[in-house]
């Protein structure tokens, strides 16, 4: 790929002695799981989304189940969530126990729509869980009025959209408790798997704290049936190493995004947009196209690593068939899951990347319709 989907090999380039030097201390002090480092990212990160915990988990997916199980959600209640989504928020739900309701997303922004949700509410429901897609806030304070007219509790899916903001606030810190991912290739991303859970809820924060650890957060006392699910040490030494740029970084994301649109601007996609209130982080540059497989394959043979987030809606993969519920066609989500294509994004773009991408989706664009044309006429003959 000479433009790929996301360039890791340059952050870790231009970072490369500062993680040599943190990994090496931790080997130094052969102090591997949790202790100092991840304490001091525990409390770096919390800082950072503007809350009081952050406890650190083995991934994303942990972190939400987690977050759920140490709510008391579990067999027979139900949680609302987008269909458009990836697999790890609805199979989350289903670890703890409970069901997901499947609804539809804005069309513009690709968030939990809040007109949506009070109709899929029922008796058993007791969370909504919107995802800040693409590192796009959903809409949090109706989402949240709704919730407390029905005293619902809300948790954020920001394994994409860390240091985005909702009315100037951090995500992460909007509803209940917030998950977050540190996948290589978020926003903000380990060397392998990590991930946490932020929250105001001291008591919440305490039994993650207790449950990521076999139960204990005493030696030999199991006060819980706990697991083991733990951000490595090395992984915590080298957050704490990217933490420093992931503001810099999305600011670069904001503008790709806005190189993009501007050279975009007279093709025939539809762009993301941006609600009034928010800043968006951009983890992923999603588009809208006719005829998304063929643009894709002409983009890949380009040496572009587009992709597509999400080809498939959750209620149509085999593993949540019977388990899961879709109280009403989800309309905006079946229309665009063949429209849509993720451009490469990443903070180490430049400008004639940038400007190479916006030329070959257009080219693609331009040859696509010239083939329409050309067999359109051949009928008339
Ligand atoms: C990446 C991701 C997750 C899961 O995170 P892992 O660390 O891979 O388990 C959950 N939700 C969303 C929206 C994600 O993008």
């Amino acid at each position: 790929m000479t433009i790929p989907l996301v360039n890791l090999h340059r952050q870790h380039e231009e970072l490369h002695d500062e993680i040599h030097d943190a990994i090496a201390s931790v080997i130094q002090r052969a102090d591997f799981i949790l202790g100092a480092e991840v304490d001091a990212f525990e409390r770096e990160f919390a800082d950072y989304c503007d809350a009081e915990h952050c406890v650190t988990v083995g991934s994303g997916l942990d972190a939400l189940t987690l977050t759920m199980k140490g709510m008391g959600i579990g067999p027979g209640d139900e949680v609302i969530t987008a269909a458009n989504t990836f697999v790890a928020t609805a199979l989350a739900i289903q670890h703890a126990g409970a069901t997901p309701i499947l609804i539809d997303h804005e069309p513009q922004t690709y968030t939990l729509d809040p007109r949506r949700i009070s109709s899929a509410i029922t008796s058993r429901t007791r969370a909504i869980l919107p995802i800040h897609l693409y590192g796009h806030p959903a809409e949090m304070d109706t989402i949240q009025a709704i919730a407390d007219e029905h005293g619902l509790l809300v948790i954020e899916d920001a394994a994409q959209a860390h240091g985005a903001r909702y009315n100037g606030r951090r995500c992460g810190s909007l509803g209940n408790a917030a998950a977050f991912s540190f996948y290589p290739g978020k926003n903000l991303g380990a060397l392998g798997d990590g991930g946490a859970v932020v929250t105001n809820d001291d008591s919440l924060a305490q039994w993650i704290r207790a449950a990521r650890n076999y139960g204990s957060t005493v030696k030999h006392r199991h006060a819980i049936r706990g697991f083991n699910t733990r951000l490595d040490t090395l992984q915590a030494a080298v957050l704490r190493v990217k933490l420093r740029y992931l503001d810099p970084w999305n600011a670069t994301r904001r503008w790709v995004a806005a190189r993009y649109s501007e050279f975009l601007g007279d093709a025939d996609v539809i762009l993301p947009a941006e609600r009034e209130n928010v800043e968006p982080v951009y983890h992923l540059f999603v588009i809208r196209c006719e005829d998304r497989d063929v643009v894709l394959q002409q983009l890949q043979d380009k040496g572009i690593g587009a992709g597509i987030h999400y080809p498939t809606p959750i209620h149509r993969q085999t593993a949540f068939s019977g388990g899961c519920y879709v109280p009403s066609p989800p309309a905006n989500t079946e229309a665009c899951c063949d429209q849509l294509l993720s451009l490469p994004m990443c903070p180490f773009m430049t400008l004639d990347d940038i400007e190479e991408v916006a030329h070959e989706l257009k080219s693609a664009l331009v040859c696509i319709s010239r083939v329409a044309q050309k067999s359109e006429s051949s009928y008339g003959i």
